[in-house]
């Protein structure tokens, strides 16, 4: 069967038309063969489209069963279809994925087929090296499978292959041994086809009578079997034959015949090509009318296939025929025609280039402006990124500012509180520092630091103020404070001395500066009173501390004082006394106050007769100078109705007398 579709294509499409109920109902494998037959008989007698369809629906089968033969055939059928319409690239492709699938089986004539057509996809595409390896390796294929067939078509195509590789002797000696193997399985197709390599190959090496012998050989066999299609080509080709031996009838009558059996099969191509042949014979025979008539008819053929190159070289036959039929005027017009169209080959070349390099052009430019525009886009986003980074740092900056300022505001208002802390601190420490613990009252240091400053305000005020307005010096001590320590401890003394202060500060008057002067001493300062009211506080001191009582620990306790005062600032002569001589003599008349009988206040107001004696000499001894009449010293003597020791009013007795005394 496969020969007949091969060699008698349209014999078999009547048998494949016969059988397609049954085989389209039958298993995958059958069903395929019977798509693959026909699709190849169809794209043979030029049933291109449904060739295609024919070779899709096997793909399909074949994926469908995930039949690896099946799509290789398919694969194959469709790449025999895609090159009958001229779609070269896809049609190798699709050849060399068969190959590779159908290397994937076992089916060795399968695998043979696919590595030749493989070869041939090699050959078309002008990879001649690699087209004569594939075919090597399918005619070694075929060796090893050892069926004649596969052998012949393997070897058939290897020696053709060499022929385009102008290395004849390879071809002949290739060719000889597929006649061999041919030999033994009588099919005159096959024959035949072979004879046709072997005029190929003759013809191209120049052995045209060797070349003839085998095209008729080969004819008579296409003949024998009514190969059809192949009788058109050969019958063209045998034209060809004596058109190149100048045997114009011999051209004219296969041409001829080749017209008729052409159009029986619609092959317009060899048609035109034998109706060029024929044109030439008539042309060589003068017959001018008839030949431009067959000429032109095989022309507008190739005109209407659009196969411009075999046009132009056609033309170029025509003219030169012509030429030699002696048309002059007709050589020069398909001269002009074969010109125009060369120019226009040559335009469209020309243009397919500028095309070309226009795309070229066009992509190079959009790359660089792409290359641009990817530049300008970095810078920007670069830019952004600046930006972006300054405002950060702007942010930041203020962030860092805003938290320092916070932080300096924290700290000013610490160091606010702090200070305020410090001043109250300082104003405490200053009041201890001033004040006696026990009593809260000023203490001997803060006396001296204010009479300091005092005595200055008096020094200049000295002399000038009225005179009965005067400051006053009262220095007390408690009489037999002793015997409080003593008699009822330690404790009950600081109560007494407590008791004192307090006194002290209700009988005097705030203005007046109460200092705690030593242990059980106390210093008054009073910086404003009548001269003449100084002995009446002399009294209320005396009275208003004897007449207190405390209860300590289920004992009254009570005690009295001895004072010495003096009005401040004392003025011997001409110059006040400075404040310490002043508390000095106050001292010295306390002291005379005591050694007196106690109780009782001595204040020395002024002085007397002072030219006979010294400041120095009065400081020396009081009591005498007093005596000797130089001091005006004023005893004030205390309440003794309150309840003292027997001892002590016998003391007060005492200084009694020397008052009347004095
Ligand atoms: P006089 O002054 O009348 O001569 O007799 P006196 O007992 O007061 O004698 P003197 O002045 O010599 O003694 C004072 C005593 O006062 C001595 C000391 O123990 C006591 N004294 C001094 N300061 C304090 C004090 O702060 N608290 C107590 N409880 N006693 C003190
Ligand atoms: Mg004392
Ligand atoms: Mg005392």
């Amino acid at each position: 069967m496969r020969a007949v579709v091969r060699f008698v294509p349209e014999k078999a499409i009547l048998q494949l038309v016969q059988l397609e109920p049954q085989a389209r109902a039958a298993p995958p494998r059958t069903k395929g063969e019977f798509l693959y037959l026909l699709a190849v008989s169809r794209r043979i007698l030029g049933q291109k489209a449904d060739s295609g369809r024919l070779a899709e629906e096997l793909l399909a089968l074949g994926r469908q069963h995930q039949d690896k033969v099946l799509i290789a055939k398919g694969l194959l059928a469709k790449a025999y279809y895609e090159f009958a319409v001229n779609k070269l690239a896809e049609s190798h492709r699709l050849a060399w994925e068969a190959e590779r699938i159908a290397n994937t089986t076992d089916n060795m004539a399968l695998r043979v087929q696919a590595t030749i057509t493989s070869g041939h996809s090699y050959s078309e595409e002008g990879n001649l090296p690699a087209a004569l390896k594939k075919l090597q390796e399918a005619v070694a294929l075929a060796r090893a499978y050892g069926k004649p067939t596969q052998m012949v078509m393997a070897l058939n195509a290897l020696a053709i292959h060499y022929g385009r590789l102008k290395e004849f002797d390879k071809g002949f000696e290739t060719l000889d041994e597929a006649f061999t193997v041919a030999a033994s399985i009588n099919s005159p197709g096959r024959m035949a086809m072979l004879k046709n390599a072997e005029y190929g190959l003759s013809v191209e090496s120049g052995q045209y009578d060797r070349g003839l012998k085998a095209l008729l050989e080969a004819h008579a066999l296409e003949r024998s079997i009514g190969a059809e299609s192949m009788i058109v080509g050969s019958l063209v080709d045998l034209s060809d034959s004596y058109l190149k031996k100048g045997d114009y009838a011999s051209t004219a009558s296969y041409a001829l015949q080749a017209i008729a059996a052409a159009r029986r099969l619609h092959d317009a191509g060899n048609e035109a090509t034998a109706r060029v042949n024929l044109g030439q014979a008539y042309l060589g025979r003068g017959k001018l009318a008839e030949g431009k008539r067959e000429f032109e008819a095989g022309l507008a053929v190739y005109e209407q296939s659009g196969d411009k190159p075999e046009l132009q070289a056609v033309l170029a036959e025509y003219g030169e025929a012509l030429e030699r039929a002696g048309d002059l005027a007709g050589a020069v017009k398909a001269y002009h025609r074969e010109r125009a169209l060369s120019d226009e080959l040559f335009e469209k070349r020309r243009q397919k280039a500028m095309l070309e390099l226009q795309e070229k052009y066009d992509a190079e430019t959009k790359q660089r402006q792409i290359e641009l525009l990817r530049r300008d886009n970095q810078v920007k986003s670069t830019e952004i990124d600046n930006r972006r980074l300054q405002q950060r740092v702007w942010w930041l900056l203020m962030l860092v500012f805003a938290m320092g300022s916070m932080i300096v505001y924290a700290l000013y208002r610490k160091v606010r509180e702090a200070n305020a802390q410090l001043e109250v601190k300082n104003l405490e420490l200053k009041q201890q520092s001033s004040r006696d613990p026990l009593t809260g009252l000023y203490n001997r240091r803060h006396f001296q630091e204010f009479m300091r400053g005092h005595l200055q305000i008096e020094q200049r005020g000295a002399g000038t103020s009225g005179e009965e307005i005067v400051g006053a010096l009262f220095l007390l001590d408690v009489d037999h404070f002793k015997h409080v320590n003593d008699g009822h401890g330690h404790a009950a003394g600081d109560a007494v001395l407590k008791m004192i202060s307090d006194n002290l500060r209700e009988i005097l008057r705030e203005t007046d500066m109460i200092v705690r002067w030593g242990g059980e001493e106390f210093l008054a300062f009073l910086p404003a009173i009548p001269r003449s009211g100084i002995d009446d506080i002399a009294r209320r001191l005396l009275e208003g501390i004897s007449e207190q009582r405390i209860d300590y620990q289920g004992a009254r306790l009570s005690v009295s004082v001895s004072v010495g005062y003096a009005p401040f600032p004392l003025i011997p002569a001409r110059d006040p006394l400075p404040w310490e001589r002043a508390v000095n003599l106050v001292d010295m008349a306390l002291y005379l106050a005591k050694a007196h009988g106690r109780n009782r206040a001595y204040g020395v107001h002024g002085f007397a007769n002072f030219e006979q004696t010294s400041m120095e000499a009065i400081e020396q001894d009081l009591e005498r100078t007093w005596r000797g009449g130089f001091v005006d010293m004023k005893v004030v003597l205390g309440d003794d109705t309150h309840a003292r020791p027997a001892k002590w009013q016998h003391e007060a007795a005492d200084a009694r007398a020397a008052e009347a005394a004095s």
